[in-house]
């Protein structure tokens, strides 16, 4: 037993020099990076809504900027946009509720994220239900993590929520704004001239072709992206599906927390999206899923799913299978591969993507619209297409830190959370069951990466690989034998395995050492 505290003593201690590094470091990029950009404050502009030409078109002098998508990342940032007086047209498909099975719960980083653009409204009056945690489940043991809470307003915390009525409600918020204008309409093209973007064309909601003009042309058209192919370098991959199903009638065994099934051959999860229903994800390896249609998926759930789930969820879950609103989606990761373009910028999962198990994607979408809008409040004019796609190059660098860490995050986790027959990664599973149902530093640190409250990439780093030598050092203590020993090698080299190509896609540099990026200091344009 005493190895035990001495080797999570030794563990802690690691973690307590890493901290103070990591604070000294982000203490001095800080005092840098506001020296840097308090000389560059200049007005807001001022402005009118955009106007339509008799034919259709929407003219480049009345619009600043046009967004292409009003889905989280397009109507936060319609609304953050429309409210710092720019002349806004927002072009988005389909302007009825979306019924979906994604983006249905923000981590209170988002929340807060939400606070600083004034939007923390939206999650009101859609019955979305405050998150406080999650609850872990491993072979019929569970543990509860909180979110690290306290030194934050009591309103800060996680929602959940149906996903297409927080939609609607960014959306009218944005459209009360009498300098932004949203139309239904499906954007086919972005117009290039000379290598600068000018604006698109759509077919609005009669099918009529239009084009509309701006300065500046933001897409956020989502994880299907069409037109993401010419302004990034897009390496999709798609890890797995999940499966959504909706619970009725029955209670969550911890309230308000998400739940974590570690489960086989990969994580289930269950969190509220209203006062009366679950939503289900089940993880389902690779590309292809059972069919529905045919009542292979509900077999699958029932006989190899429903067995491992929590027994106060069963009956709920077999009733959810039973009135088949069986939907899938497939889960995506892509890393930030921009190729900056002038006339335009990618946000949102058409920029970015990472797996959703750890309820990411609006967290990251969110805080890159406050860097963007933080980059562009001191511009009064977006007509220098050269000098402001120059300028924009440093919001790749600034949005790093949060950005990476939660998308590093999610890949290592789901890698880590499934199952697998390798008695390496078996332990490795193990450990990190176990370190974070250790609690305190141990669940509060990776807690809050996962939260989005305190996302470092170094802490990350970190408590990954204290995770790993845990796993070590439990096989190492009291007797390691050579079987052992070689199971431990092969952990810690599985670990680096799973984590270092991550780290690799987001960038090195930007992710730990933005400051040394040259584009992180890049001054506004003089207008
Ligand atoms: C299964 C799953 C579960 C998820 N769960 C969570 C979660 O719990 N928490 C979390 O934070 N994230 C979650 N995510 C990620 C999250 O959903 C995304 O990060 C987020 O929705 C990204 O917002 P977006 O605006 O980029 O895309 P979207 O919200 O998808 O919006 C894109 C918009 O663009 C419109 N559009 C598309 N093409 C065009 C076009 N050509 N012209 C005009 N409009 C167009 C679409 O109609 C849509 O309204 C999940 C993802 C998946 C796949």
């Amino acid at each position: 037993m005493a190895y035990k505290f001495l080797y999570q003593g030794v563990i802690a201690s690691l973690m307590g020099l890493v901290f103070l590094y990591n604070t000294l470091l982000t203490r001095l990029f800080k005092k840098t990076k506001t020296s840097s950009s308090s000389c560059s404050s200049m007005a807001f502009p001022g402005g009118n809504c955009s106007q339509k030409t008799r034919n259709g078109e929407v003219d480049g002098s009345t619009t600043d900027i046009i967004i292409v998508g009003a889905g989280v990342a397009g109507s936060a940032l319609a609304y953050t946009l429309g409210k710092d007086g720019r002349r806004v047209h927002v072009i988005e498909r389909d302007l009825n509720e979306p019924d979906r099975i994604v983006g249905e719960l923000l981590q209170p980083g988002g929340y807060l994220k939400l606070l600083e653009l004034g939007l923390e409204d939206c999650v009101d009056r859609i019955d979305a239900q405050p998150i406080f945690g999650y609850a872990l489940y491993k072979d019929g043991k569970n543990a509860r993590l909180s979110y690290p809470l306290e030194n934050f307003h009591s309103d800060v915390a996680g929602r959940s929520f149906h996903n297409g009525r927080f939609i609607q409600r960014m959306r009218r918020k944005a459209g009360s704004l009498p300098n932004v204008s949203i139309e239904q309409g499906t954007v086919t093209s972005l117009l290039k001239q000379n290598g600068t973007i000018k604006g698109v064309q759509y077919k609005n909601k009669d099918g009529h072709v239009s084009t509309a003009y701006a300065p500046l042309t933001i897409v956020c058209d989502g994880c299907f992206s069409n037109l993401r192919r010419s302004l990034c370098d897009p390496k999709v991959d798609v890890p797995s599906c999940f499966v959504g199903l909706v619970l009725e009638n029955c209670e969550l065994p911890y309230a308000n927390h998400g739940h974590v099934i570690l489960a086989d051959p990969s994580p289930i999860l269950f969190y509220p999206i209203s006062s009366t229903e679950i939503r289900c994800l089940v993880d389902v390896p690779g590309q292809k899923v059972p069919s529905v249609y045919d009542g292979e998926m509900a077999l699958y759930l029932k006989t190899m799913v429903a067995p491992q789930i929590p027994v106060e969820l069963y009956d709920g879950f077999i009733s959810a299978i039973d009135k088949g609103n069986i939907r899938t989606m497939p889960n995506r990761s892509m890393p930030a591969a921009p190729h900056p373009t002038p006339g335009a910028l990618l946000m949102g999962d058409a920029f970015n993507m990472r797996h959703p198990l750890t309820g990411g994607g609006m967290t990251v979408a969110l805080s890159d619209i406050v860097v963007l809008r933080d980059l562009l409040r001191p511009l009064r004019d977006l007509h220098d297409a050269s000098s402001l796609c120059r300028y924009l190059e440093s919001f790749y660098t600034l949005r790093k830190p949060v950005a990476s860490t939660i998308n590093t995050l999610a890949g290592a986790l789901y890698k880590v959370f499934s199952a697998s027959p390798d008695p390496a990664r078996k332990e490795m599973r193990q450990a990190c069951f176990d370190y974070l149902s250790l609690g305190g530093v141990f669940s509060n640190g990776p807690v809050s990466l996962l939260s989005g409250l305190n996302p470092r990439p170094m802490t990350l780093v970190l408590h990954f690989f204290a995770v790993a030598i845990y796993g070590v050092g439990r096989l190492l203590l009291p007797f390691p034998s050579p079987t052992r020993i070689w199971i431990g090698a092969r952990l810690i080299s599985g670990a680096a395995g799973i984590i270092f190509p991550i780290i690799k896609a987001e960038g090195v540099r930007q992710m730990f050492f933005p400051v040394t990026v040259p584009a992180y200091y890049r001054a506004p344009p003089v207008d």
